[in-house]
């Protein structure tokens, strides 16, 4: 399967080969499709598999740029890593005008703020200020359609699983969720059954 293949949008294909891709890893040749089909998928992939591309494509194909809402929210354990997915949506998003914005710790919350109100289409953050926003109501959940927790199991060690639940808690129902890890322990398995509805598994 080539990026061609993938019926991707125009602009979006053009941010890819301009970024020097030319042909997907094997987790994107896998969780691609089925993610822009609408499936819950469970990806067990470690670094460097070029997972974080995969979901910038992904989240770059899903999103409606004609709306100034957030539609895509991506969580992540660190900040190093929620910054570096945002890059590369903006990266690959940049013929497309996508609008995203790292929420993360450290960061003043003015400027969350700011960039927020002023309208984004996808959101990159860790679980305590993304959970933050979401109580404040700065950022607004009702137009998010896709949710992916990548590197999941790092989550959990670092303690964020009742931020995670409580940001599913305030997301719309009818709500896509994928779940990347590296492995799958008792306690993401639980997440999957919590989450998530007839998910496709892939291991790369
Ligand atoms: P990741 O696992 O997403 O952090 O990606 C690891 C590295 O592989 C990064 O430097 C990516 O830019 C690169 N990469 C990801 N997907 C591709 C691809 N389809 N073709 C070439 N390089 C890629």
């Amino acid at each position: 399967l080539s990026f061609d293949q993938m019926g991707l949008k125009d602009d979006l294909l053009r941010g890819i080969y301009n970024y020097g891709f030319e042909k997907p890893s094997a987790i994107q040749q896998r969780a691609v499709m089925p993610i822009i089909n609408g499936r819950d998928v469970i990806a067990q992939a470690q670094s460097g598999t070029g997972k974080t591309s995969m979901i910038a494509l992904t989240v770059c194909q899903v999103v409606d740029t004609a709306s100034r809402e957030v539609q895509a929210l991506i969580l992540s354990p660190t900040r190093e890593l929620a910054s570096q997915t945002e890059k590369v949506i903006r990266t690959i998003g940049d013929f497309m005008n996508m609008q995203a914005h790292a929420c993360i710790g450290g960061k003043s919350v003015g400027e969350d703020i700011r960039k927020l109100e002023n309208g984004v289409h996808v959101v990159s953050g860790t679980p305590g200020r993304v959970c933050d926003m979401i109580k404040r109501r700065t950022l607004r959940t009702r137009a998010i359609k896709l949710l992916i927790l990548d590197e999941s199991d790092e989550m959990l060690s670092r303690g964020f699983k009742d931020q995670i639940y409580d940001v599913y808690r305030h997301l719309p129902p009818e709500l896509q969720v994928c779940l990347i890890s590296a492995t799958l322990p008792h306690e993401i398995l639980e997440m999957t059954s919590k989450f998530m509805t007839d998910p496709i598994r892939i291991l790369v």
